[in-house]
C-alpha cells in the first residue's frame, strides 16, 4: 500500500490536509466524509482502514442508509489514516476545493474480501448494519449497496 498518488495530488503547503504515512492500526475505523466540492459537487467520500490505510471511494449519491437503494462508488486513492479525523476547508485552486466535514464514522467488522468485492458490517452512529461493495467494471468501478 501507498500513499504516493494521496501525496502526489496535494501542495501540504497550501491545504489542510494531513500528510499522513502508512500506519497500521487494529481500529477499523471507517469514515464518511461530506464534501462540498466545488467542483464535483456535494458527494460523500466513503473510506475503510485497511492495510494501514483508508481505502477510499467517492460515492455520488451518498451511502444509503436503507436497504434496496445501489449506488455508484468511484474509487478513489488510497488516504492516509489520520483523515479519519480530518474536517476542513480545502482551498480553491487545490485537489478536491471545498468543505469536508465527517457526516458519520466508527468501526467496521470484515465479512468478505476478494479482490472484487468487500462485506463488512458498519458500526456507526447513523450507518448500521451489512454493507457490500461490489466491482463491477475495472479497475474503478463499484457498486454499493446496505445488504441486511
Ligand atoms: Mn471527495
Amino acid at each position: 500500500m501507498s500513499l504516493e498518488q494521496y501525496w502526489k495530488k496535494r501542495k501540504f503547503d497550501k491545504t489542510p490536509e494531513p500528510k499522513g504515512k502508512v500506519l497500521k492500526t487494529s481500529k477499523n475505523r471507517f469514515v464518511v466524509h461530506d464534501h462540498y466540492a466545488i467542483k464535483a459537487g456535494h458527494h460523500h467520500d466513503f473510506r475503510l482502514e485497511m492495510d494501514g490505510v483508508l481505502k477510499s471511494w467517492a460515492v455520488p449519491k451518498g451511502v444509503p442508509e436503507k436497504k434496496g437503494k445501489r449506488v455508484l462508488a468511484i474509487q478513489t486513492e488510497d488516504h492516509p489514516v489520520s483523515y479519519a479525523d480530518f474536517q476542513g476547508e480545502i482551498p480553491e485552486g487545490c485537489y478536491g476545493a471545498g468543505v469536508v466535514k465527517v457526516f458519520d464514522k466508527g468501526t467496521y467488522k470484515l465479512i468478505e474480501k476478494t479482490e472484487n468485492k468487500l462485506v463488512f458490517e458498519l458500526k456507526g452512529g447513523k450507518l448500521k448494519g451489512k454493507y457490500t461493495l461490489l466491482r463491477f467494471k475495472k479497475p474503478k468501478h463499484w457498486l454499493l449497496f446496505k445488504s441486511n
